[in-house]
């Protein structure tokens, strides 16, 4: 088994009636940008660049944000490289100081790009690191934790300042820099057309947006049972988000837990998803199970699946629809 999946390394990712699917990875060392090319990812999906600023004691200077930036566009050997802006808050605890202390509910508090919009310098910083990078390979940007379009307006507004500044210093730049937003607040879920004008590409945050929508901590195992990604209210959300993105005519990629679960690959195929990151060591299973699944006959059961009343309805129907051997 672990040798017929290690041959599905350089294999391509297509469904069994021949629909091509993007796998990306989700990273966040340079152990998982060599996995992940090891692997045969289409690109990075998910650069979480927080774990570069809780690594540190304070806050990582620019160059050095720079050189871990570069090394992941470069380690990837010309595919495309996702980097999230910073993500700290609520789960993600702060080494830098940045945090708020005491807020009295952190999820719901001044987390992602909320927080990195206080600190125009340290975002700066950040930002210059990044469009410096995207100068070795193709770069997209992903902000975390939007709900509204002026937190996109504002971080492209920053970063058209930093272009500004870096050309002023003869600083090579990127020709163009895609910017999306992370769709994982609900109401970014709802709005995701007011999203779609400001945002280049969109990535889905199940883990998040289960968390929100269902009013469920993701940590929080005494919650199992409404925890579920099957939830009916999630999967309607899922499907309104990824047809707004194709209907936009912008690629939508899933980067939460689900994303690398081959359990799941049926149902997401359903929903219309065709880019997925996952953790790199999920990628041969993804694959595996996609050669096995026919994705015109999985679209004709999306209808049905979102007319589910309860999340058991939802996982029988696709545990139905699975075993008919789609
Ligand atoms: C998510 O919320 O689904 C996500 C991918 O981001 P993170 O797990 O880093 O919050
Ligand atoms: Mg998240």
């Amino acid at each position: 088994e672990g040798r017929r999946l290690a041959s599905l390394a350089n294999a391509p990712t297509r469904t069994r009636d021949g629909v091509d699917v993007r796998l990306l990875a989700n990273a966040e060392s340079p152990g998982d940008v060599a996995l992940a090319r090891a692997r045969g990812a289409d690109g990075v999906g998910l650069y979480r660049t927080e774990f570069l600023f809780l690594r540190h004691k304070g806050l990582p200077s620019e160059d050095e944000q720079f050189i871990a930036y570069r090394d992941v566009v470069l380690g990837m050997g010309g595919a495309q490289v996702t980097i999230r802006t910073l993500d700290l808050g609520a789960d993600k605890a702060d080494a830098a100081g940045l945090v708020i202390r005491g807020e009295e509910n952190p999820a719901l508090g001044v987390r992602g790009v909320r927080l990195s919009l206080r600190h125009p310098a340290v975002f700066t910083t950040q930002i210059r690191a990044i469009l410096r990078a995207a100068c070795y390979g193709p770069v997209r940007v992903l902000v975390p934790m939007v709900t509204q379009p002026d937190e996109l307006i504002a971080v492209r507004t920053l970063f058209k300042l930093a272009r500004l500044e870096l050309k002023r210093e003869n600083i090579d730049l990127p020709e163009k820099l895609p910017l999306g937003a992370m769709v994982e607040v609900p109401a970014a879920a709802i709005n995701v057309r007011a999203l779609l004008e400001h945002s280049d590409f969109l990535a889905i945050g199940t883990n998040d947006l289960a968390q929100y929508v269902l009013a469920a901590d993701r940590g929080n195992d005494a919650l199992e049972n409404i925890y579920n990604p099957l939830q009916p209210a999630l999967l309607r959300l899922l499907s309104h988000v990824i047809s707004a993105g194709r209907r936009a005519g912008k690629p939508v990629s899933l980067c939460g837990e689900i994303g690398g679960d081959e359990n799941f690959t049926a149902l997401l195929l359903a929903l219309g998803l065709c880019e997925f990151s996952m953790h790199p060591s999920r990628i041969l299973h993804v694959r595996d199970r996609l050669a096995t699944l026919d994705h015109a006959k999985l679209r004709s059961f999306a209808p049905r699946l979102l007319r589910a009343r309860t999340h058991e309805e939802a996982e029988a129907l696709l545990a139905a629809i699975t075993g008919n051997s789609c």
